[in-house]
């Protein structure tokens, strides 16, 4: 394979924080999706509004080496309520890049609820 494009993490992968504001996150936050409380899945960020963000946040806060990936978002879980002590994170999601050369898999983790008018802060890894 040739490596000449320099960009992107195959390379210069660091962890990073990605902090989402509290008016973004008010509009994308997970909620109820459904009454049947029989569902795993019954909260759930606001479905295509949370894709675009996330890779405008990504690429606001990434490092200059991985502004060339291209995230794509399938699935992400929520842990509602939010237990600390069984879950590790409040909202977790595993994009991966698709980017040739790249393939990168990224984990976004939320490891605790914000609370009203707080901001949320993914640890990017
Ligand atoms: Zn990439």
């Amino acid at each position: 394979m040739c490596f000449s494009d320099v960009e992107g993490p195959i390379r210069n992968h660091t962890s990073f924080e990605m902090y989402i504001d509290p008016e973004m996150w008010e509009t994308i936050k997970p909620r109820l999706k459904s009454t049947d409380l029989s569902s795993q899945h019954k909260y759930t960020m606001t479905a295509s509004t949370w894709t675009n963000e996330f890779v405008n946040y990504f690429r606001q806060n990434c490092t200059e080496a991985m502004k060339g990936c291209k995230l794509y978002f399938k699935q992400h879980k929520v842990n509602e309520p939010f237990n600390p002590d069984k879950a590790q994170y409040y909202v977790y999601t595993t994009p991966n890049c698709r980017r040739e050369g790249c393939k990168m898999q990224y984990h976004f983790g939320l490891t605790y609820k914000p609370k009203i008018n707080e901001g949320a802060r993914f640890i990017v890894r």
